[in-house]
């Protein structure tokens, strides 16, 4: 059985720069590949170097929205840093522009010019991104989290379609809203919230999903799938998340962690 963990944040302090001993148990666990997904400028290269240190990591660089602190006051990623990106997305450990998006999920209420202005902001720099996907042939993994992203995301993607292939990571919306991603060919992919206690909606919706539209991952070091809920998450994880899965889907460990990784190696081509 082999499974992949699509989405790790393996420079997390909380692993203090020491990952070997989490990628010995990752193996033990029938990890075979770990995406490490960077979010700012601080972190795509951390994650580069992770995939050159070692075989079973590939990286995705990219922009969080929630990860501009970097940028200062300018509204969107400025000729050097798209250049900058653009070079990094090159490397041939670096498989997908990620993680970029749209989050509104902290922000107050109330339309303030100030919160006008960093939507904005938010929109511009996932767009200049997706574009950079577009023109590279490289897959997208997307985040959306707040009321009014499900709506941008899909308003700025729509005229990309048939140029992108995106993932929404951390998929925990409802059905429409996983229908609406897969008419523009995008793919879902699924954390060890599906194992929590409270996601009973979200395991209702899963049971309605095409298997082969699913990937797996921790999004660690947050989100530790039973039974290690609450603990460090990493990357040997997901095992319990894909399982779970597979239960929800009606399907056998083995018949899931085969359909998932075959999707996960389509989805990503540049991972061998
Ligand atoms: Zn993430």
């Amino acid at each position: 059985m082999e499974w992949i963990d699509t989405h790790a944040h393996l420079y997390a302090e909380d692993f203090n720069g020491n990952i070997g001993e989490l990628l010995q148990r990752a193996r033990e666990a029938s990890v075979s590949r770990i995406i490490s997904v960077g979010v700012n400028g601080r972190t795509n290269p951390q994650c580069i170097r992770f995939a050159e240190e070692h075989e079973e990591i590939f990286a995705a660089v990219g922009w969080q929205p929630t990860d501009l602190d970097e940028l200062g006051d300018e509204m969107e990623l400025s000729p050097v840093r798209l250049k900058e990106l653009h070079e990094q997305a090159c490397h041939p450990k670096v498989v997908a522009i990620g993680e970029i998006g749209l989050d509104y999920f902290r922000l107050p209420r109330t339309q303030t010019d100030e919160v006008l202005r960093t939507k904005e902001r938010q929109k511009r720099i996932f767009r200049q991104q997706l574009e950079l996907a577009a023109e590279l042939g490289l897959p997208c993994a997307i985040h959306q989290r707040g009321d009014g992203t499900l709506e941008d995301c899909l308003e700025i993607m729509r005229p990309l379609a048939g140029r992108i292939r995106a993932v929404f990571h951390c998929f925990v919306g409802d059905l429409q809203a996983a229908q609406a991603f897969f008419d523009l060919g995008c793919l879902v992919s699924l954390t060890g919230i599906v194992t929590f206690k409270k996601a009973e909606e979200l395991r209702e919706t899963i049971r309605s999903l095409p298997p082969e539209k699913i990937m797996v991952e921790t999004d660690c070091p947050y989100l530790a799938p039973e039974p290690h809920f609450r603990k460090l998450c990493e990357p040997s994880y997901v095992v319990h998340t894909g399982k779970r899965i597979a239960g929800i889907l009606g399907l056998s460990p083995e018949e899931f962690s085969q359909i998932t990784s075959r999707t996960t190696r389509d989805f990503f081509p540049k991972m061998k």
